[in-house]
């Protein structure tokens, strides 16, 4: 198996608050690997981690064997991310806000007109693609992040709870384009509160509890719902 990330021995701490804890993690190509916790557990944190947007305090952030926080720009053309209302520029239409994306990650102009124009039709958004960001609804809003994050085909994408706001055809075509992407090798990070969405999807399952890794749950295994419950109490 091919490591596209990892996280090894990780700490980090926000000032006063310290949230992750000697974190050990390892996503594969071609892998849905799922993040799982309660509210507040580190997810979000961890997937910043990962992408190099915090400088861990302890230990160590990998991305394609470099260190994430310093990683060159060849590495970030590689990836395709979306962490909640930070991935949409509301003055931008949703066409302009997948093509900047895709400008950003290293595409040339043509390329990026044409990854824009296919991910709009991959994420069934021809309707909302002139529209203003801030204009849509919120699960229109997340299509267009989406369709952002996966239009220049990364390498890895890391998506915090992809489906938060999303309908259930989105959801489908959410789920469709997931299995596309790790098909071509694509290693897939994504953060889920849907159990059964992740039992359904995951090829690798981590949960986090209070910033520290409590188990790696295997999908195939029995109800993924008591797996997680009895972990958690336990570890309360
Ligand atoms: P959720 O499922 O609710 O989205 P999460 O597992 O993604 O939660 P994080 O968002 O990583 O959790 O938050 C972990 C902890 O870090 C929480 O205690 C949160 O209050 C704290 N935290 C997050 N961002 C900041 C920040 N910018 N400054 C200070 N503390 C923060």
């Amino acid at each position: 198996m091919t490591t596209v990330a990892s996280v090894a021995k990780l700490g980090f701490a926000y000032p006063a608050t310290p949230v992750l804890h000697d974190v050990d993690m390892t996503v594969h190509a071609g892998h849905i690997h799922a993040l799982i916790g309660l509210n507040g557990a580190g997810k979000t944190t961890l997937m910043r981690a990962v992408l190099g947007m915090l400088t861990p305090d302890t230990g160590t952030a990998t991305l394609f064997g470099q260190p994430a926080a310093t990683a060159p720009a060849l590495v970030w053309k590689r990836v395709g991310y979306l962490l909640g209302t930070e991935s949409t520029y509301g003055e931008l239409t949703g066409r302009e806000n997948i093509y900047a994306a895709a400008r950003l990650h290293g595409l040339d102009r043509h390329a990026a007109r044409q990854a824009t124009e296919a991910a709009i039709t991959e994420f069934g958004i021809e309707a909302e693609a002139g529209k203003r960001a801030a204009r849509l609804s919120m699960g229109n809003r997340q299509r267009v992040a989406l369709a952002a994050a996966f239009a220049h085909r990364p390498d890895l994408l890391v998506l915090d709870e992809p489906t938060i706001a999303l309908d259930p055809l989105a959801v489908v075509a959410l789920r469709r384009s997931l299995r596309d992407a790790t098909h071509r090798g694509a290693a897939i990070l994504v953060s889920s509160h849907h159990l059964d969405e992740v039992a359904r999807l995951a090829d690798d399952i981590t949960v986090i509890h209070r910033g520290r890794i409590t188990a790696t749950l295997d999908p195939g295994g029995t109800d993924l719902e008591k797996q997680f419950f009895d972990l958690v109490y336990a570890a309360e």
